[in-house]
């Protein structure tokens, strides 16, 4: 069977801060950050909200190879919450490499360990029956995923999210690119490191998580916490020269059509925008 070269984007967790099921979001989704990023022969998953357990359940009834390679943008409980629950750590056959920045030796495991030893969880990491390997990455590591369709993921730490810093992920594959840029803030024209980093990208997924009013004024100024309004989402996928903006990361008070509305407010700034929602899929040609 000859197989598909096209990149496959898809997303499973679109919110940011914290999850909200319920009939006002079950439009654009409740899950709190996950998304998939697949070649024919390879798996990436990026950040382990609770869209991932939807994402476990899947893959393990996929046919193919149980691998899969999770990369972290930061360790925010909205970005690991759902690891503990992701059916693949909890199978003999499955080899699990988790990726995220490490400072140090050991300290991504040291703490991934604590978030699942007894006060926080009944299941402790190294009882997890899946061969698990945990991966501290440098602050611009590269890694290349081989095969007859290789795919390159690079890494680049950046102080775009206040007192921890974030990884942008920039995945390519057959001359296509897809920027993962989560948890990023700049008050104006996009936040240089993502502006740089996303360059000429295929598709960049940004943090979109606030309204003008709630940045600027209203009863909590959200200016500082670490996330772009939808108009600074907009303004770095223009100074990116990117070809299409996700906007991502939504806020979890933020309705279906409120959503829809921010989507439109970010077109009249870059048109080629769109809403993540759960189950949207791109699919990307070899160029
Ligand atoms: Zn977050
Ligand atoms: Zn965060």
């Amino acid at each position: 069977m000859k197989q598909d070269p096209a990149l496959r984007v898809r997303f499973w967790g679109v919110r940011g801060s914290y999850p909200m099921p319920g009939p006002s979001t079950a439009g654009i989704g409740g899950n709190s950050s996950c998304v998939e990023v697949r070649s024919a022969e390879h798996t990436l998953i990026f950040d382990a909200g609770t869209g991932i357990i939807g994402l476990g359940r899947d893959l393990v009834r996929r046919p193919g190879a149980p691998e899969v390679s999770v990369f972290l943008s930061h360790l925010h409980h909205d970005h690991i919450e759902g690891l503990r629950f992701f059916a693949p750590v909890y199978s003999p056959e499955w080899r699990c490499q988790i990726y995220g920045f490490g400072n140090g030796a050991q300290s991504l495991q040291r703490i991934l360990a604590r978030l699942m030893s007894p006060r926080f969880f009944p299941v402790a990491l190294a009882q997890l029956p899946a061969r698990l390997n945990i991966h501290g990455l440098s602050p611009r590591a590269r890694l290349r995923f081989g095969g007859a369709h290789p795919l390159v993921v690079a890494a680049h730490y950046s102080g775009a999210h206040p007192k921890v810093g974030v990884m942008l992920y920039r995945i390519t594959c057959a001359g296509r690119s897809v920027v993962y840029a989560t948890d990023v803030e700049a008050p104006r024209g996009g936040h240089d490191d993502v502006v740089k980093f996303a360059a000429g990208a295929d598709v960049l997924i940004h943090d979109a998580q606030y309204t003008d009013d709630e940045y600027h004024g209203g009863h909590l100024n959200k200016a500082g916490w670490g996330h772009s309004t939808v108009r600074m989402a907009a303004e770095a996928a223009r100074a990116a020269g990117v070809k299409e903006l996700i906007l991502y990361h939504h806020d979890p008070e933020h309705d279906d059509a409120e959503v829809r509305r921010l989507e439109k407010v970010a077109r009249t700034i870059f048109p080629r925008s769109r809403a993540a929602f759960e189950g949207m899929e791109l699919r990307l040609k070899p160029a």
